[in-house]
């Protein structure tokens, strides 16, 4: 299978880059960067080597993405929302499948991917490692057990250079949770305290973000009760994770027939 990399000179683009080239059945279609980048028409070789000048694949970095669209059978896209929405219809256009890893979408944003999911097989995840899928399906499962007397809060802790909070895995698994305990997630978020914020709101779920140094991603679910608490806790210490779990849904497109999927269809939890 040929996958392109859109924003391939991102931190998630070289290790997705990596993963393609080191894994069995996949080979690089090329990759893709913001006009104006200064990788744009170097070797993509350079972003994959461990020596400083790489290795030379003889496949430059694109500023065109329609362009590695129609080279692609699958394109995998982990930038920025406005980019994102951008490949989704590049995507329905060519009829190329597409794994989005981005975060941090507006609803015109996510529109925009569910339209292009008519046409072509896109794999969406907040989180594309197996450790936070299980841990989501974890939470689901605890969440229809206990009832409201234990209170559900969720704590990440990212690197300091991200830009969105709570993160878009703290946010799925509060769905999970709320799937769980059939409640509305709209209804009951609490994303933010500050000040005198008077008593916890009962049914409410709680979020926390903390950012600092390289943190990759720590996610806990506690359910608190008076008496006991339940910890269910995801350490992330490598990003390789997440590419892995995103080639492994690029080869999962393979003859798929369009729709909107999730890292739960591709590990068939
Ligand atoms: P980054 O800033 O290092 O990389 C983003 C790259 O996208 C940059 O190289 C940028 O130049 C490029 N880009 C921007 N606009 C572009 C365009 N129009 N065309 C092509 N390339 C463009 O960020 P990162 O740490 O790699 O994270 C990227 C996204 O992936 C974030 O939204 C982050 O939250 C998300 N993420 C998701 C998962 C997951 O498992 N779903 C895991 C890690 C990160």
């Amino acid at each position: 299978m040929k996958i392109g990399i859109v924003g391939c000179a991102g931190r998630m683009g070289r290790m997705l880059l990596a993963e393609v080239l080191a894994t069995k059945g996949t080979q690089t279609a090329g990759g893709s960067e913001r006009p104006g980048n200064p990788y744009i028409g170097k070797d993509i070789g350079e972003l994959a080597g461990a020596e400083p000048s790489g290795v030379s694949l003889g496949i430059p970095i694109l500023d065109d993405a329609e362009a590695l669209f129609r080279v692609s059978d699958a394109v995998i896209d982990f930038t920025v929302p406005a980019a994102t929405a951008h490949h989704a219809a590049l995507a329905a256009k060519t009829g190329t499948a597409l794994i989005v890893g981005t975060t941090g979408l507006s609803p015109d944003q996510q529109a925009e991917i569910d339209g292009a999911a008519l046409k072509t097989a896109i794999i969406q995840a907040a989180n594309f490692s197996l450790g936070v899928n299980l841990l989501a399906g974890l939470t689901r499962q605890v969440a229809a057990i206990l009832d409201d007397n234990f209170d559900i809060e969720i704590i990440e802790m990212h690197h300091r250079h991200k830009v969105d909070a709570p993160s878009g895995t703290a946010l799925a698994l509060g769905q999970a949770a709320a799937e769980g305990r059939g409640v509305d997630l709209g209804e009951t978020a609490q994303r933010v305290r500050d000040g005198h914020t008077g008593a916890r709101r009962a049914g409410d779920i709680g979020f926390a973000s903390l950012r600092g140094g390289d943190v990759v991603g720590e996610h806990s679910v506690i359910f608190a009760a008076d008496g006991e608490r339940i910890e269910l806790t995801h350490k992330a210490s490598s990003r390789s994770i997440f590419a892995r779990g995103a080639v492994r849904a690029a080869l999962w497109t393979d003859g798929r027939a369009p729709g909107l999927y999730s890292m739960k269809d591709v590990l068939d939890l």
